[in-house]
């Protein structure tokens, strides 16, 4: 960068990549871990109807409302109990951003990227919780004496975990809860493949907040919407952080409709956990590749060679995820669970490849 300009930004800012996804056209996109199939046609009729009446000069509200009252129903809380953004990406800026600047965030490593872009950015020091490279398991107790030693403001938890796929034991997490005087948040964006949440936790724990999103399970990865789920309290304070305006109208309305018809769209997740256990034991016979157990709708998958057979599975038309450059995930690439028939085209172009 010209000297003059270099000047402008933060060192923290500098010193950072930009977060950057590589697009192509005309593949097989098992890089995203989105659902395969888009909303069913009738709901996108509705959802299409409803903006009819939608006015493009007003602003959206401030907080969607009927949204987050339909979430509040949903998990018997109250709607003052939600904080909802387009993305939960953004949950995980303004919880960094109302809790933690020049101090410390924890979170583990390897595990989504964003905490510790997030945490670096506004200068804390990042604590990695460090994973076992054999199963990216934690050793308990010396997490919980990093905790004592370091009293993060925040502590990021993925469960399942991502990009490795593994759960953390609810109790491993609630004897963390014991042991943190900061904010405790599991991002829980895998729920509707793990069927795991600590939502039922959150009366027992004030400073514990889960965050979910719309791009997942509900397959809305378009819409961009996410939502944190905590004590009022909690939510009032990570809210004045939360640039507003941020879920338009259209989103708002997608993700009503989603919710609102949850339990059809929860009935097509079977589908994809049975095919991740179908693309888990095809994996594993394969010579050269060790497969992760995974809770998500995704698997992590190690060979010699990840840029190698990233390439080879590219040119057969097939898209996945380099995870190679984070710690611990040498070799390692990731593959989101698509349709039957694009995990036959995965497993094939697998089976001919040469490590
Ligand atoms: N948390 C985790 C663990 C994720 O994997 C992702 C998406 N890759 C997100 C949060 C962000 O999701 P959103 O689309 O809601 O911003």
């Amino acid at each position: 960068m010209v000297k003059k300009l270099a000047g402008l930004f933060r060192k923290e800012i500098q010193r950072q990549h930009a977060y950057t996804l590589k697009h192509y056209e005309g593949v097989i996109k098992l890089d995203q871990n989105e659902l395969p199939w888009d909303l069913p046609a009738s709901l996108q009729a509705k959802w299409r109807k409803r903006l009819q009446g939608a006015h493009l000069n007003r602003y959206p509200e401030v907080q969607p409302e009927a949204l987050r009252r339909a979430l509040a129903k949903k998990f018997r809380m109250q709607p003052e109990q939600v904080l909802v953004t387009n993305g939960s990406n953004v949950l995980i800026q303004a919880i960094t951003l109302a809790t933690a600047v020049g101090a410390k965030v924890m979170a583990p490593e390897p595990s989504f990227a964003l905490y510790r872009m997030n945490a670096e950015g506004l200068g804390n020091r990042f604590i990695p919780m460090a994973l076992q490279r054999k199963d990216f398991s934690w050793d308990l107790p010396e997490v919980l004496q990093q905790i004592r030693k370091h009293q993060p403001k925040v502590i990021f938890i993925p469960n399942p975990n991502a990009p490795t796929g593994n759960l953390f034991p609810i109790a491993d997490i609630e004897k963390i809860l014991q042991a943190a005087k900061g904010l405790v948040v599991v991002d829980e964006a895998y729920r509707q493949f793990s069927g795991v949440s600590l939502v039922k936790k959150i009366s027992r724990y004030p400073h514990l907040a889960c965050l979910h999103t719309f791009s997942k399970g509900y397959g809305l990865g378009g819409a961009r919407v996410g939502y944190m789920l905590a004590r009022a309290e909690v939510v009032e304070q990570v809210s004045k952080a939360v640039v507003p305006y941020g879920v338009t109208r259209f989103s708002e309305a997608a993700a009503l409709l989603a919710v609102a018809n949850d339990q059809a769209i929860d009935r097509e997740i079977g589908k994809i956990l049975s095919e991740r256990e179908r693309v888990f034991t095809k994996l594993r016979e394969l010579k050269g590749v060790e497969v992760f157990p995974s809770a998500g709708n995704f698997l992590l998958f190690r060979v010699k060679d990840a840029k190698k057979c990233f390439r080879h599975l590219l040119k057969r038309g097939v898209l996945v995820r380099d995870q190679s450059s984070y710690p611990k995930l040498q070799g390692c690439l990731r593959v989101t669970i698509g349709t039957p028939k694009e995990n036959g085209l995965f497993l094939r172009a697998m089976a001919a490849y040469r490590g």
